[in-house]
Parts: structure tokens; sequence; C-alpha cells
């Protein structure tokens, strides 16, 4: 018997183990996908780290979780600058004095502000649309966020909470960073490597699904953290969660460069994909080939990859009905992503992965 099952060999899962096993707790980690890493899961194809469920740039304010972090891979210094083609050309984004010169001509900060805002922004913006148009007017709206959105969510913008286009800056200076954050790097090898390393020393076995085997694999530790959606491990008692997931359609091309840039968000109706990733431009390493993924949104439909939490007011309601169902359990926890059922940049996710480690050790201590 061993002291903790973790359902879940994805960033959470990882970090938790291995703060669990820093205090001597032993731990078998299960997944059933046949790979550790979850969605940040990478894999080297021709010496290129691909990032298999779409870019992962790794950013964070907080020193502690960056130090962390570097304790278990070496990272190179990444800037995310992406790129937006719209339908009348290819953009800077985030929004920025790039993108308005770009777009207008225009290289005085307080002509680009006139110009955004001519609109009467709604002081408490209810929905997407409102949000975006608050930040950047209904021009850059309609060019850069009304199609990308459509096809990211399969949803009109009224119909989506503001929160979700909250995360993107926009900036009346030259900057290019796609992140207000201090530290920001893609790990060298990948985070299948950092995740491998962090789960050093743990009992792993992949292409086992937890839901179908829960009885026995439950006697085998003292303690279970699942870190996979609430709905299925309570049998959907109350109906599904709702998520929004992506299709990753990624391709060999025998050409040195495809696109000349690492993302490329497509933000026009006219292509089906909302994202062109060419993964060798993240480390700026020459190999003879390259390899692109492009991200076709779709509904979620229980058999492919949940994505996206779509957090409107219904669904955090149903999440929280499932959060009480869990709630008294014995023995058991749970974090992530995906049980949280909430959107988490990846320091976000080790954070909380950190903080229930140590609850746990000061319990079973
Ligand atoms: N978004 C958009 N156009 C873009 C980039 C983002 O409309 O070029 C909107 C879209 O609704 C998206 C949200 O902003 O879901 C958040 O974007 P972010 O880049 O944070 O999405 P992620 O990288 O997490 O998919």
């Amino acid at each position: 018997m061993v002291d903790y099952l973790i359902v879940g060999a994805g960033l959470f899962g990882a970090t938790v183990a291995r703060g669990l096993m820093d205090s001597g707790k032993s731990c078998l980690v299960i997944d059933r996908r046949h790979e550790i890493g979850g969605n940040c899961a990478t894999t080297r194809l021709n010496g290129v780290v691909v990032h298999q469920y779409g870019p992962h740039i790794f950013h964070t304010n907080s020193a502690e979780i960056w130090r962390f972090a570097q304790r278990y891979c070496e990272f190179q210094a990444y800037t995310n600058t992406p790129k937006a083609r719209t339908k009348s050309g290819l953009y800077s984004l985030p929004f920025n004095m790039h993108t308005f010169e770009e777009f207008w001509g225009i290289t005085d900060p307080e002509a680009a502000r006139k110009k955004i805002y001519r609109e009467e922004a709604k002081p408490r913006p209810v929905n997407l649309e409102e949000k975006a148009v608050a930040m950047v007017g209904r021009e850059l709206y309609e060019e850069f966020i009304l199609g990308y959105t459509l096809k990211q969510w399969g949803r009109d913008p009224r119909d989506l909470p503001p929160s979700i286009i909250g995360r993107i800056p926009v900036r009346f200076t030259y900057d290019n960073n796609y992140y207000d954050h201090i530290y920001q790097g893609i790990p060298k090898d990948g985070y299948s490597a950092l995740v491998a390393n962090l789960l050093s020393g743990a009992e792993i076995l992949l292409g086992i699904d937890y839901l179908l085997d829960r009885s026995r694999l439950d006697k085998m530790a003292r303690h279970v953290i699942y870190t996979g959606s609430l709905d299925a491990l309570c049998d959907f008692r109350f109906g599904r969660l709702p998520y929004r997931s992506i299709t990753f359609d990624t391709q060999y091309m025998p050409q040195e460069n495809f696109q000349s840039h690492a993302v490329i968000n497509c933000c026009s109706l006219d292509e089906p994909h909302t994202r062109s990733t060419e993964h060798k431009h993240f480390s700026g390493k020459s190999s003879s080939c390259t390899y692109v993924t492009r991200e076709i949104p779709c509904e979620y439909d229980g058999s492919n990859i949940p994505c996206y939490p779509i957090n409107d007011h219904t669904n955090n309601e149903l999440h929280a009905k499932y959060r009480s169902l869990v709630a008294g359990r014995e023995r058991f926890s749970y974090g992530g992503r995906l049980a949280q059922y909430r959107y988490m940049d990846m320091d976000m996710v080790i954070a909380a992965a950190i903080k229930l480690a140590k609850k746990l050790n000061a319990k079973y201590a």
C-alpha cells in the first residue's frame, strides 16, 4: 500500500507528488493517457520540442514559483509576442502601439486612445463583447476578437463571461509582451521533462482509467488525490460540466521555416483554426524541417480533450453542486484545472499543488 494515489500525471498531480515525496511519503501516480504531462505535454520530433496541446509559455510574478520550477528543469528565456492574422493583414499582439501603428498608421498614443475609446464603455461589462469593446473599442473588437471568439468558444461573445478576455493587456507603449509578469520562459527540454523530474521517485502507471477501476485502485493507497473532472467522478449525477475542446492538427513540413514566428492567432472566420504554432521558433534552434500545429476548436463530447471550462453562471453553479457532493469524502482531495473547473495558468497550478501538499503534510505529519 502507498501513502497517496494521485489520479492524473499533469502539472498539478506531479507537483503535489513532489511535495509529498519530499516529506517522505510514497506516491503512485496514474493517468489514463499513455504519457505524462497532461495538457502541457511535449514531445521531441527531429530535435524540435513540440507542444502537443497548444503553446505553453510559463509566466509568473512569483519569485517563489519561478525558483521552484527552475529546480526541476533548465528554462530558456522566451517572451510571448504572438501575431494576429486578420482579414486585412498580420498585426502585433497584445494590443499595443505596434498594433495601432500597423492597423491605423498611428504613432501618437493619444491619437490611438481617441480611435479606441469612441464608444462609451459600459462601466460594468456583463459579457465578453462589452468587456472587449471597453478594452479596445468596436473596430478592433470586430477585427481581432469577434471571429476568434466565435471560433474558440462556439458561442456569441454576448453569451460569454467578461473574465475570459480580461487577461489580455492593452498598452499605449511599444511593448509586444503578451504577459504582464516578471518571469517568463519555456523549459529547454519541454514540459514533459519538467513533469518527469517532478515525478522522480514516484511509481507511475500509464494507460489506467481510474474511473473504470476505482474500488480496486482506492484500496492501494491511504489517500486519493484526484485531478480529473468532478462530474465524471460523480457519475454525472447533476449533468455534464461543459468544456470547449480543441483538435490539435500537427504537421511535419520538410522546410526550414513556415511562418517565421512561433504563434500566430487566426482571427478571421475565413480559416477554421484559431492558432497556428511553429514550435521551432520557441527555441530559435535551427533544423532542416519544421512542425506546425493548428488548433481547431470544437465541442467537448466526453471523448475528446476537455480544454477550457466555460465559466458562465450556470456552469459555475453546477460545479459548486459537485464540489459539495465530494466535500465530505474521507481520505480524498482534488485539485488542478479540470477538478477546479477553472482556467488556470501553470504558475497557479503549481501554487495550488504546493499548497495542497503542505496541507496534507501537516495533516499526516
Ligand atoms: N482572443 C481573441 N483574439 C485573439 C486572442 C484572444 O478574440 O487574437 C480572445 C478569445 O476570446 C480568447 C480570449 O481572448 O478565448 C483569451 O485569450 P488568451 O490568449 O488568454 O487565450 P488562451 O491562450 O488561454 O487560449
